[in-house]
């Protein structure tokens, strides 16, 4: 399953989970290792891998205000379901990020 940055990109909650950390505390980041990432244009919410505000392909964008909404919608997301990792991804897979262009 997909996550994604407010940027909309996708990225697989595997690798997310597996990959870019090498964690066994499961979602949560530690202190090390989120300033590692941080250097490298990661922002997460509150230390959750899956809550991604800023990934490597936005991290230059410099008007990050078209991004807003979407991290309000991710935050809320991540709080009311900080238990529930994987409710969390279902929400995240169903929503999309779906912009209407109209
Ligand atoms: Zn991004």
């Amino acid at each position: 399953m997909d996550v994604f940055c407010v940027c909309e990109e996708p990225w697989e909650a595997y690798y997310l989970r597996h990959e870019l950390i090498d964690s066994d505390n499961g979602e949560t980041l530690s202190p090390e290792v989120e300033d590692n990432l941080k250097q490298e244009g990661w922002v997460f919410y509150n230390h959750n891998i899956l809550a991604i505000l800023q990934c490597p392909c936005c991290k230059h964008t410099k008007d990050r205000k078209q991004y807003e909404e979407k991290e309000e919608m991710i935050k809320t997301a991540a709080d009311l379901l900080k238990d529930d990792p994987d409710g969390f991804l279902s929400f995240m897979d169903d929503c999309k990020f779906i912009v209407d262009e109209n």
